[in-house]
């Protein structure tokens, strides 16, 4: 255990974020790094509990408390070492987790939890900087070949331990680098690209092949892969946005919201030029139509293009501040989150649906929107709109972040005819195994859009399934 007393002593410290005068005028990250001796004193707050509520809620089994230990001791090297056992990419999670082991923490009972996400970063940064991160490629080679057909983190996890384990890996990817949402949906604001190219060059001197620039199912078929390798591993994500099909949706000025966020990104890494970006906001009243994490990627993205104003609209509810009693602790709390980006200035409102687009001469000039109200009977949730509530919000451009529905069907998926879910995701066993011989699935692509860390855990559920699977045939 970390310091018996140091939850009773030390107040949880944050490392807090750059000033918003100061951050919105580009589009590094916001968040800053603490010294190293406040964030030794942050590791004493861990209770080392009986049953560590904060690795059951962690989905990669993080082993919180005893990498708290030696954070607090000053064994930064073993804390890493303890880290990584679970973690291929804890600079990622360290920087952009929502934290469910922060909801399950046990001091969240009562008081404020321990600063898992910063430290498990500071840990990661700390080793990169010491050089204990070194390239560690396999001493001996299966002669076992893994196609990974997608490269954002569950595929990077699943080549990463593919490719630890001895078999010879190539990740393809359609976009012209790889990383997945992690760099062309997440802002630089949140993560920089820098981290993804350093975690990928140790992998590629690791020994994983990277092959950029080609859609499998349009530039080489599945098929002819399934020839080529002894096992596929399929990980392209749930790209098909959700789209709201409306009067007006055809004018123009209204996008995806991954449209939006993906030029701003390829813009950050001189892939495009600013002045080149078709879809920018600036000198623009913005409607971001979806009040989840894509939705304050976009107000962030926004502020900084210089957008006149930014409003975020949402048909839930507005949460609650508190947990509500039917959400009680350990779970995720499901209560109100004020992203950085919302800091920055972004006006929010719940409880609307949106009922039209208005416009002039085919380019959007605004939504009606009508106020809604929800009821529970026998737990299901029911919407009825609000009579006399219909108003207009003016915008010219509208980003639209409401998800996602599922993976992309056409191409790879309907080429390799792959059984979907209920929900048209890839339908998979508990080993990971899709409906077709040596193709295996993991990451959004068989849960649907979810998290990064859930996204990793799946990689490295999928990695172990297919190396069982190449031992035994
Ligand atoms: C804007 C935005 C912000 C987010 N912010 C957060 C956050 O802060 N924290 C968090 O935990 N999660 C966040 N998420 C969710 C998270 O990014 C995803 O859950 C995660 O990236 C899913 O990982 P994945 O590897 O399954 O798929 P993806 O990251 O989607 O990667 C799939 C890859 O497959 C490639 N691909 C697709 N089809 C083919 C093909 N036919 N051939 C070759 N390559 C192909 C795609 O180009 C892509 O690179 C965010 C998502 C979005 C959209
Ligand atoms: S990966 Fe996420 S849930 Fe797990 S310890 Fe890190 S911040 Fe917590």
């Amino acid at each position: 255990m970390a310091d018996i007393n140091g939850f009773l002593k030390i107040k949880r410290k944050e490392a807090g974020n750059r000033p918003v005068h100061e951050r919105i005028c580009d589009h590094s990250e916001v968040e800053q790094i603490l010294n190293s001796e406040d964030r030794m004193l942050q590791a004493s707050r861990c209770m080392d509990c009986g049953i560590p509520f904060c690795h059951w809620s962690c989905p990669v089994d993080n082993l919180i408390p005893e990498w708290n230990d030696l954070l607090y001791r000053g064994d930064w090297r073993g804390a890493y070492l303890r880290l990584n056992a679970t973690n291929n990419f804890p600079e990622f999670t360290g920087r952009i987790c929502p934290a469910p082991c922060e909801h399950g923490c046990v001091l969240n009972i009562n008081q404020e939890p321990v600063t898992i996400r910063e430290n498990e970063v500071a840990i990661v940064e700390r080793a990169f900087s010491e050089g204990y991160i070194k390239p560690q490629p396999p001493k001996v080679r299966t002669g076992k070949k893994v196609a990974v057909i997608g490269s954002g983190p569950a595929g990077m996890a699943a080549a990463d331990l593919l490719n630890k384990t001895g078999h010879s890996v190539t990740l393809f990817e359609k976009d012209e680098k790889a990383g997945g949402l992690l760099r062309y949906g997440i802002p630089d604001f949140k993560l920089s690209k820098a981290t993804i190219d350093r975690r990928l060059n140790l992998m590629i001197k690791e020994g994983l092949v990277v092959k950029t620039g080609i859609t499998v199912g349009k530039d080489i078929s599945g098929k002819e892969l399934l020839d080529q390798f002894d096992a596929l591993c399929i990980t392209i994500g749930a790209g098909h946005p959700r789209d709201l099909p409306i009067e007006g949706r055809e004018m123009a000025g209204i996008y995806y919201a991954m449209d939006f966020l993906k030029l701003q990104n390829k813009v950050n890494s001189g892939q495009l030029n600013s002045n080149d970006n078709p879809v920018s906001a600036e000198n623009k009243r913005v409607l971001v139509i979806g009040g989840g994490d894509t939705g304050s990627d976009c107000v962030g993205t926004s502020i900084r293009q210089k957008a006149l104003s930014v409003t975020q609209i949402e048909i839930l509810p507005k949460p609650p501040e508190t947990r509500a009693e039917n959400n009680p602790w350990p779970y995720w709390g499901k209560i109100l989150k004020t992203s950085t980006s919302h800091e920055e200035g972004c006006e929010r409102f719940w409880n609307l649906s949106s009922v039209r687009f208005t416009g002039n001469n085919n380019e959007v000039s605004g939504v009606e929107v009508e106020e809604v109200s929800w009821k529970s009977t026998d737990g299901k949730y029911s919407m009825e709109t609000v009579p006399g509530t219909k108003r207009i919000i003016e915008a010219d451009l509208v980003l639209l972040a409401m998800g996602f529905v599922h993976p992309v069907i056409e191409g790879l998926l309907s080429e390799l005819e792959l059984e979907l879910d209920g929900r048209r995701n890839v339908k998979t066993g508990d080993n990971h195994l899709t409906s077709r011989h040596k193709v295996f699935a993991a990451g959004d692509t068989i849960s649907g859009a979810s998290l990064v860390v859930n996204a990793i855990a799946s990689g490295r559920k999928v990695a172990k399934s297919i190396d069982r699977f190449l031992k035994n045939s």
